[in-house]
């Protein structure tokens, strides 16, 4: 019986509501059998959850930290290499580009390789 019922779960993408047990569809809000509001169970379940939460937050601003300086000295390098004026301004924003094409990668290697070690 309880297998059938886990079965039936996956089909219907339904989920055990973390207060009652009965089945609860995933997107609901509120279990309709017991009126919980987190079916689903609390968002933070564990401390190796929040570790892992942590560690995504840091990794979301190492990514903003490290795209930033990589435009930020692309556009530097575009004003100083530019022919001056207005020319010099889209060698800027062209340099910036490619620092934020760049760093958006180093970030992503950077934040795997920090997994990997942590
Ligand atoms: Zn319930």
């Amino acid at each position: 019986m309880r297998q059938a019922q886990q079965r039936q779960a996956r089909r219907q993408e339904l989920i055990d509501c973390h207060d009652c047990g009965n089945g609860v569809s995933f997107s609901a809000v509120t279990c309709p059998h017991c009126g919980s509001t987190e079916p689903a169970g609390p968002v933070v379940q564990s401390r190796r959850e929040l570790r892992r939460l942590r560690i995504e937050a840091a990794n979301d601003r190492r990514l903003v930290v490290v795209t930033t300086l990589c435009a930020g000295l692309g556009t530097l390098y575009g004003a100083v290499m530019g022919a001056g004026g207005l020319a010099s301004g889209w060698t800027a924003l062209f340099y910036g580009f490619v620092g934020a094409v760049i760093g958006v990668p180093a970030a992503f290697v950077i934040n795997i390789s920090r997994s990997l070690f942590d």
